[in-house]
């Protein structure tokens, strides 16, 4: 579980967390407040992976190893989404 950040009471589940995007507010179960991840999380996580597999194309190109590291950078990218903390909407 992870805590909200209106009343810090471990209210919001894991994949409640793993699937909130910066653009859908959630509501905390326990105060009711609003709570979202946060815009820049998301936005630099998408920039990351893009970059990322961007970078792995130039090196060596080959559209295998595109995929696998784009695969890659997203499974790094959700367990990252799960720690980056909830914030007040
Ligand atoms: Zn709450």
């Amino acid at each position: 579980m992870v805590s909200c950040p209106h009343c810090h009471a471990k209210s919001i589940g894991v994949f409640q967390k793993l699937f909130a995007t910066p653009l859908f507010v959630h509501r905390c179960a326990n105060c009711g407040e609003n709570w979202a991840t946060s815009r820049w999380a998301g936005f630099l996580g998408v920039l990351a992976a893009v970059s990322f597999s961007t970078l792995i194309s130039i090196i060596h190109p080959a559209p295998l190893l595109f995929f696998l590291s784009l695969g890659a950078f997203f499974v790094v990218l959700t367990l990252a989404l799960i720690l980056i903390p909830a914030v007040q909407r």
